[in-house]
């Protein structure tokens, strides 16, 4: 019997390990002086949780969610995304009850029923935060402001920066029915999933994968005619923020999102590099002002974005922005007989102590495996411990580079190797 990934999934090993690891460290970094705290909750929520947040016309709702009877006959559901969670335990735990904005961050797989392509997986990861508490264009920006800089800091410059607005309650009633009016008679050339958000939620269609690039809804009315003076001048002081703050935009009349909870403020940064993942998004997010409302809590609005860790990992390996991100070896230790073996374990430890990478070889005491060994690990150091070493107690030390060996006292090995590092 051979056994292989469920489709969809992803081992990641060797370099690609350690090129996740260094994406999320360097996101943690960028973020912290933000004031973003992490949250983490669970991988499976009350299914529940999601429909009523994400919103029942949603793809994600409708179409991608993994969810399951647990053995108690419970509804439970994998996490689509992580801003149904992180409101979840908003509510549950009472954090509104404190003062001040709340400013959190998560970073974990998720889980979607999606076909499998570049840069789509059903398990991938995000990294998104969530600000509860303000409404205001400059929250807005900053946050824009705080993934502009993680994709900085990260070496990433073929994107772009996709903005528009949803405007308020008021605007989007509007906006609804007039979809509705230019449709009614354009029902045939939509897909059969645009026919059921016809009526449910019109404004759903302009995000359609299917329809997005038919004339139909190319040229459809658009948000734009229809909001209140409030979203408009929301909208108009969120473009001069950014603006002054020199991050490069392109309004996008069309751009909706996925969600059913956004309002106002609505982007999405895209990859622009001509290859296979051209267009894709990597980072999408926007403002909420009814969510925690909807969902049965106090009046806060709300403003974050998700980012798909893959993506931004596949981009930056076709673009080469990964540093080294090999773990150099140190030291090996090369022992002669099994009493220098411990010896050599116990020298390894405290090396190790003083943050220096060591091997050493467990089984051989002839030299020449040894010497093989070290030929394949390229220590910058190779200390020798054989019965005289350790009678003299002065063990043999070998610059490999500066090919020079001397001859030096157990004690003062780990300050030799100390001072020359
Ligand atoms: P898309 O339009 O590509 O389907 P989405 O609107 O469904 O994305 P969001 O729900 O906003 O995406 O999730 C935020 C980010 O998570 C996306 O911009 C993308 O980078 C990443 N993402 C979403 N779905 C996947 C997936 N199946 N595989 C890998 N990354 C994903
Ligand atoms: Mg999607």
């Amino acid at each position: 019997m051979s056994y292989q990934k469920v489709k969809g999934t992803q081992d990641f090993y060797n370099v690609e390990a350690k090129k996740f690891r260094y994406i999320e460290k360097e996101i943690r970094q960028v973020i912290a002086n933000y004031g973003f705290e992490e949250v983490i909750t669970p991988i499976f929520e009350n299914t529940d949780v999601f429909v009523r947040t994400s919103g029942d016309t949603s793809d994600i709702v409708t179409k991608e969610m993994y969810t399951f009877l647990d053995k108690g006959d419970r509804s439970l559901t994998l996490r689509p995304e992580g801003t149904a969670s992180i409101a979840r335990c908003f509510l549950e735990n009472k954090l509104y009850a404190t003062p001040g904005i709340k400013k959190y961050f998560y970073f974990g797989p998720m889980f979607r029923y999606e076909r499998p392509q570049a840069g789509r997986y059903r398990e991938f990861n995000q990294f998104g935060v969530e600000i509860y508490g303000e409404s205001s264009p400059y929250l807005d920006c900053e946050v824009i402001l705080s993934a502009y800089k993680v994709f900085n800091n990260l070496g990433i410059k073929k994107i772009k920066l996709k903005i528009n607005t949803i405007g308020d309650f008021e605007s989007r009633k509007q906006y609804a029915i007039a979809l509705q009016n230019y449709f009614k008679n354009h029902l045939d050339e939509l897909c059969d999933d645009c026919k059921n958000r016809y009526t449910k939620n019109p404004m759903r269609i302009l995000d359609c994968k299917v329809d997005s690039k038919k004339e139909v809804l190319v040229n459809a009315p658009k948000i734009s005619d229809f909001l209140t003076i409030e979203a408009k001048e929301y909208f108009k002081n969120v473009i001069d923020t950014l603006k002054y703050l020199n991050i490069p935009y392109e309004i996008d009349p069309n751009l909706v999102r996925g969600l059913d909870y956004y309002t106002d403020t609505v982007f999405e940064f895209i990859i622009d590099d001509d290859n296979e993942f051209k267009g894709l998004a990597i980072c999408a997010g926007g403002r909420y002002a009814d969510m925690i409302k909807n969902f049965g809590g106090p009046d806060i609005p709300g403003v974050g974005y998700a980012f798909g860790v893959e993506r931004v990992m596949n981009i930056m390996t076709s673009e080469n922005l990964f540093p080294s991100l090999n773990n150099d070896l140190d030291v090996l230790i090369i022992s002669l007989d099994d009493e220098s073996k411990i010896a050599a374990l116990k020298l390894a430890d405290e090396l190790r102590d003083e943050g220096m990478y060591v091997e050493m070889d467990y089984k051989n005491n002839s030299l020449k495996p040894q010497f093989k060994l070290a030929d394949r690990l390229n220590p910058q150091y190779i200390i020798i411990i054989g019965e005289s070493e350790r009678q003299t107690n002065t063990y043999t030390v070998k610059d490999v580079q500066n090919k020079q060996e001397i001859k030096i006292a157990k004690e003062k090995i780990i300050n030799f190797i100390k001072e020359k590092k």
